[in-house]
């Protein structure tokens, strides 16, 4: 079985971000870019089932920036086999990814495709699920445990309040939630052999996708600064001001 693994590159989950000047999106210039850490879970929960046998190819597809081949390199440091950019320079929204990868899934026929359950940039949650509906496949989102058994995968998912286990029909489309796995860190010796393997460019025309954008991002603001706190000298004076000062209880 091959598996598709979708990943993206976003700014670092360390970077603190900062809005730009005219609150048209965050700062990116000399900013740290790394692999969407959920997609580092769908990468490593490919690999893990080729190392049991349960998968005989792994390949990582991303859809970006020329500079987007960075994660690539690193997926194919991870244990991918090969991988595939898509590329452009163009901000492609959430539908225009799901289509491209349908391509992709069209022309790849994997068994499992695994995407992250959301990219920590846009926070969309939506990618996964619109590539389940435009393939006609299987979804299981939130994935906190995968299990192949011959053409079916059962898939734990975290839902408020508990676990919910479902069992998917393959193909399927799986979306990583981040108790799935920890992903390993890539060795020296797999990022130098990472750079000699398979990748292949493609341009959103040659798929036959238009990369147009249906959504305007109108606005985006920095969260409002937090007021220092203070310390009262009693449960009493507590008391009162959760009462008749900030009005909770
Ligand atoms: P989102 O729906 O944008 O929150 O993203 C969810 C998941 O979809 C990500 O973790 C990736 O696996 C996949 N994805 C989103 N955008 C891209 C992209 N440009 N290239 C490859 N995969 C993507």
């Amino acid at each position: 079985m091959k598996i598709l693994v979708a990943v993206k590159r976003v700014v670092d989950a360390n970077v603190k971000v900062r809005v730009n000047g005219d609150n048209t999106g965050v700062e990116l210039a000399n900013v740290k870019m790394a692999m969407n850490p959920f997609c580092e879970i769908a990468v490593e929960e490919a690999v893990r089932l080729k190392e049991k046998g349960v998968a005989s190819e792994v390949v990582a597809v991303t859809i970006g920036p020329k500079a987007a081949q960075e994660q690539l390199r690193t997926a194919l440091a991870l244990g991918a086999d090969r991988a595939i950019h898509i590329q452009t320079e163009e901000h492609v929204e959430s539908l225009v990814v799901a289509k491209l990868l349908a391509t992709v899934v069209e022309a790849e026929q994997p068994g499992l495709t695994i995407l992250g359950k959301q990219a920590i940039d846009t926070d969309n949650n939506q990618t996964g699920q619109m590539l389940a509906a435009l393939t006609g496949m299987a979804q299981g989102t939130f994935a906190s445990e995968v299990k192949v058994d011959n053409d079916k995968v059962a898939v734990t998912r975290e839902i408020d309040g508990g676990l919910q286990t479902i069992e998917l029909i393959l193909p399927a489309v799986i979306t990583t939630d981040l108790r799935l796995n920890e992903p390993r860190y890539a060795k020296l010796p797999d990022i130098m052999k990472a750079k000699k393997k398979p990748l292949d460019v493609k341009w959103p025309t040659d798929l036959g996708v238009a990369v147009q954008s249906k959504l305007t991002l109108l606005k985006v603001e920095s969260p409002a600064e937090r007021k220092g706190g203070i310390k009262v000298g009693s449960v009493d004076e507590l008391v009162d001001k959760l009462k008749n000062e900030a009005k909770v209880i």
